[in-house]
C-alpha cells in the first residue's frame, strides 16, 4: 500500500495548477493525497468553481472518495479508486476553462489505455489558461509523439466571461508507450506559420487592425493571416494568436482582447512573445514546458529544451517529485535555453 502524499497548496506558484497536477498524479499512481492551504497564493484562496469542477471530474473518472470538496475550501483529501473507461460530460459553469478540466483527467484516461471520451462545456479561450487551439495543436500533438492517439474537437468556442463553448475529446483504446525516450530538443524545420484573429459578436475592424499590426512587425504575407468569425458562445470574444508549426513542435502565442485594450497593443504583446521565442533555439515555450513535464514523467522520462523555468514549471517539478520516485534535472545553456531531463 503506497502512502498518502501531504501537499502544501501554497508551495511554489500557489495556484490551481498544483491541485490539478496532484489530482492527475494521484489517479495515475494510485496514491491518495491531502492538500491544505489550497490556492493560498491567490487573492481569493480556496476552491473556486472551476477547481471544484476539476475535482468532481477526477472523482467521477477514478471512483475516488473525497473530503473538503466545497466552494472556498482550502483543504482537500482525495483517495483514488481505479480509472474507469466511459463517456464523460462536464459543464464548468460560465467561462471556467474547459481546457484546464480536460488537462486534469486526460492523461489519466490515456494512461489507463484509452477507450473513453470527454465533452466539456465552458470557456475554450480564457486568459491565463491554455486555449483550445493550444490544447489541440501544441499539447495533444506532443502526447501523440508519446504514442497517444487522442483527438480534440473544438465544437464551439466560448469566451470569458460568458462561456458557452464546448470541446470534445476522444481517446481511442491504445497502449500508452512507456519506457521513456521522449525527446523534444530541436524544433526541426518550419512547416507553416499563421496569424489568426478570432472574433465573436464584435466588429471586423478589430481583427483587421490586429492582423495589420502583426504583418507590419513580423512581416507575414497576406496568405499567412486570417480572420475567423465562426459562431461561438453568447458573449463577445476576441483572441489573436500566432502559430508556428515546426517539424517537432507547434507553438501558439495567444493574446486575449479586453475592454480598453487597443487592437494594436494586443498585437504588440503577442508579437513580443513570438520574438522572444525566436531569440532562442529551444522548441518548448514557457507554457508548454510546465504542461509537458507530467506526461514526460508518466511515460518514463526523456528530455526537452525550453525557453524558461517559470514558477509554474518549478511547481510542477515539486509536485511530481512528491508523488513519484523520479529525477528532474535542469541545466541552463544560455539566457533563453534550458535542457530538462526527466529520468
Ligand atoms: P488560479 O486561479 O489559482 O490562478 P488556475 O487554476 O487558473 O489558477 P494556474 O495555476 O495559473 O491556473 O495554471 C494555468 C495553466 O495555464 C498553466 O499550465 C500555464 O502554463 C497555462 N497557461 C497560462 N497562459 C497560457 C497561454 N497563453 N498559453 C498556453 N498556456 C497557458
Amino acid at each position: 500500500m503506497k502512502s498518502d502524499v501531504r501537499l502544501d497548496g501554497s508551495q511554489g506558484e500557489g495556484g490551481g495548477q498544483i491541485l490539478r497536477s496532484a489530482l492527475a498524479l494521484s489517479m495515475m499512481t494510485g496514491r491518495g493525497f491531502e492538500m491544505d492551504r489550497i490556492r493560498a497564493g491567490r487573492s481569493k484562496p480556496g476552491l473556486m468553481r472551476q477547481h471544484l469542477a476539476a475535482v468532481r471530474m477526477a472523482v467521477e473518472v477514478s471512483g475516488a472518495t473525497v473530503e473538503g470538496m466545497e466552494i472556498g475550501s482550502t483543504w482537500l483529501r482525495f483517495a483514488p479508486g481505479s480509472i474507469r473507461r466511459g463517456d464523460y460530460q462536464c459543464a464548468v459553469g460560465t467561462a471556467g476553462s474547459t481546457v484546464l478540466i480536460i488537462q486534469t483527467v486526460l492523461l489519466p484516461m490515456v494512461y489507463a489505455g484509452g477507450g473513453s471520451s470527454l465533452s466539456v462545456e465552458g470557456g475554450t479561450h480564457n486568459p491565463l489558461a491554455p486555449s483550445g487551439d493550444f490544447l489541440e495543436r501544441s499539447y495533444v500533438a506532443q502526447l501523440a509523439r508519446m504514442g497517444s492517439s487522442t483527438s480534440i474537437s473544438i465544437v464551439r468556442r466560448g469566451f470569458y466571461p460568458a462561456g458557452g463553448g464546448r470541446i470534445e475529446v476522444c481517446i481511442p483504446e491504445k497502449e500508452w508507450r512507456m519506457g521513456g525516450g521522449y525527446e523534444l530538443v530541436e524544433r526541426g524545420g518550419l512547416k507553416s506559420r499563421r496569424a489568426v484573429a478570432i472574433l465573436n459578436n464584435l466588429p471586423d475592424h478589430i481583427g483587421h487592425r490586429e492582423l495589420k499590426a502583426v504583418q507590419d512587425r513580423l512581416h507575414f504575407p497576406d496568405e499567412e493571416i486570417m480572420m475567423d468569425s465562426a459562431p461561438g458562445g453568447p458573449g463577445p470574444g476576441n483572441v489573436l494568436y500566432v502559430e508556428y508549426e515546426y517539424e517537432n513542435v507547434t507553438e501558439i502565442f495567444t493574446g486575449y482582447g479586453a475592454h480598453g485594450m487597443p487592437a494594436e497593443r494586443l498585437a504588440a504583446k503577442v508579437c513580443q512573445e513570438v520574438e522572444r521565442y525566436h531569440k532562442s533555439a529551444a522548441p518548448v515555450g514557457d507554457h508548454l514546458a510546465d504542461q509537458l513535464l507530467l506526461p514526460m514523467a508518466m511515460s518514463g522520462g526523456g528530455a526537452m529544451r525550453c525557453t524558461a523555468l517559470t514558477p509554474h514549471f518549478l511547481s510542477q517539478v515539486q509536485v511530481i517529485q512528491q508523488f513519484m520516485d523520479i529525477q528532474i534535472t535542469t541545466e541552463r545553456e544560455d539566457r533563453l535555453s534550458w535542457l530538462v531531463r526527466v529520468h
